[in-house]
């Protein structure tokens, strides 16, 4: 049991058994059912041309003994036996002559055949013969336990049988034949097998070379996240294909990393400066100036500052990572569109005055839905209304429109009349970290993830951003987002969604 177990478990061990085995086992049915097939016809045939043979014997000696069978004297009882002698030895076969009555006339061996005055009608051929019919006959002769053959040819004159030629030949020549044609298609079938052990072989490792290739790296890049090569394909098939396509995995995982620990080195460098800074105020006021009744307010102040937007960097990064992970699920909500732009210019408000900036707030359709989350979109907006309002200077103006568009998109312009981008920034402004001046939008608290975020918020949404801008004289960005198709959809998502 456990050794049949054993080659179970080795023949499903790996592809190549399985297929070296199915192979097998195919081509080994297939020949030995053909060969089979073979052997047999080849049998009928031989027989069927040994009974034809046998036949044209037995009707020739009838053509010269039908008038001695008839007279029932001694000579032509010998004539009967000298012909029937003489075509037996010509042939090689068993001759044997009855009478009407079943009896033997003249046989060609008396120690195979049965001995002469014998009545052997009861034998089933000489049985059917004497009734006129030509029969044939297969029996295993019990002294030499060979197979013979016999072929029992009435002999008619006048209408009546005057006796039975009953030529036999032992089969044994044919079973021979047969016996060496099955032992040269097994050598045949043992050659094929072992020829397609070999291919299989051959064919196996061909395939499973870069296979188990592939699998090696695989794992080593699971253990120890090592993705310094890419395996060698030299081939064009299906596996050189699986190779390519391993190698573009090993590509973009490696680039994944290189942006992971770029990401990595540039949230740690942001959050360094305000650490630093923060670290020498409190230096500050340990030394002396928390005494200062001047100097601790100001200290105090800027420390304030300072932790302020530590936290609200945490947050970007935050966010951000939130936003890569694609943990958040379920909260497509129906968002009235004009709701969240005025949350969040109320957000922004309070900033916007303190630099005696103007807002103007356009809303063209004040029932404009999309599908997503309010909040998520409110913070998209407020990154953009805040950049305007830093990057305008006092008394500008900062305009909000909001267009429905054809079709099914409503489109949402936030335009400054602030310092503009510079155009070989313009298309970096949405990347991660960038910033276009890097001295003032540090010191407006700017971490160069604001828009990134936004983009991110809204590529979520189906939706897109642009960016024109005239440097010096103010930029405008243009968010468009896909509209709730209609009432009835919306609702049916929001039955969905619960
Ligand atoms: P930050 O937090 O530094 O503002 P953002 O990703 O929000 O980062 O913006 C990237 C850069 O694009 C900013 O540093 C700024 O230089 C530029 N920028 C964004 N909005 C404006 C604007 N309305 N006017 C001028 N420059 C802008």
């Amino acid at each position: 049991m456990s050794i049949f177990k054993n080659i179970y478990r080795w023949l499903f061990r790996s592809l190549a058994n399985q297929l070296l085995f199915t192979y097998l086992l195919v081509i080994t049915i297939a020949l030995f059912v053909v060969s089979l097939w073979a052997l047999f016809m080849i049998k009928t045939e031989s027989i069927t041309d040994l009974r034809n043979s046998l036949e044209v014997e037995a009707v020739n000696l009838g053509l010269e003994i039908d008038n001695d069978l008839a007279l029932d004297s001694i000579q032509a009882k010998q004539r009967i036996k000298a012909a029937v002698d003489r075509h037996a030895t010509k042939l090689n076969v068993l001759i044997t002559v009855v009478n009407d009555d079943g009896h033997v006339v003249a046989d060609s061996n008396a120690s195979v055949a049965p001995s002469s005055g014998e009545n052997i009608s009861n034998q089933a051929e000489i049985n059917d013969a004497l009734a006129g019919i030509l029969a044939v006959a297969t029996r295993t002769s019990p002294s030499t336990h060979t197979d013979w053959y016999y072929v029992a040819y009435p002999v008619r004159a006048a209408g009546t049988t005057q006796g039975v030629i009953r030529v036999g030949v032992s089969l044994s020549n044919i079973t021979q034949r047969l016996r060496h044609d099955l032992i040269v298609f097994l050598e045949i079938i043992v050659a094929t097998g072992m020829v397609t052990v070999l291919i299989s072989l051959w064919l196996a490792r061909r395939v499973n070379r870069p296979v188990r290739e592939m699998s090696a790296m695989a794992k080593k890049i699971a253990l120890s996240g090592d993705m310094s090569e890419f395996v060698p394909v030299s081939r064009r098939d299906e596996i050189g294909e699986l190779g390519l396509s391993f190698n573009q995995m090993i590509g973009r995982l490696r680039e994944q990393e290189r942006v992971r620990q770029e990401f990595i080195a540039n949230a740690s460098h942001e959050l360094k400066t305000p650490t630093m800074a923060i670290g020498s105020v409190v230096e500050a006021l340990q030394a002396g100036a928390g005494e200062d009744s001047t100097l601790r307010p100001q200290f105090l102040n800027s420390l304030e500052r300072l932790v302020e937007r530590q936290s609200s960097l945490l947050q970007d990064l935050l966010d951000i990572t939130r936003l890569d992970g694609g943990s958040e699920r379920g909260w497509m909500d129906r968002v009235a569109i004009s709701q969240v732009i005025h949350d969040a210019v109320e957000q922004i408000r309070p900033q916007a005055e303190k630099k005696d900036l103007v807002i103007r707030l356009n809303l063209d359709n004040e029932d404009s839905f999309v599908p997503g989350n309010a909040i998520r979109l409110q913070r998209a907006f407020v990154n953009i209304l805040t950049n305007a309002v830093n990057y305008t200077p006092s008394g500008g103006v900062v305009t909000i429109s909001v267009t429905v568009q054809e079709p099914g998109q409503i489109q949402i312009t936030i335009q400054d009349t602030g310092v503009g981008i510079e155009p070989a920034d313009l298309p970096h402004i949405f990347e991660r970290f960038y910033r276009a001046d890097k001295a003032r939008s540090r010191s407006s608290g700017g971490s160069g993830l604001g828009l990134a975020i936004t983009r991110e918020i809204l590529a979520r949404h189906h939706g897109t951003i642009n960016v024109e801008s005239t440097f010096g004289k103010g930029s405008t960005f243009i968010v468009t987002l896909p509209l709730a198709e209609t009432a009835e959809t919306a609702r049916a998502e929001d039955q969905g969604n619960k």
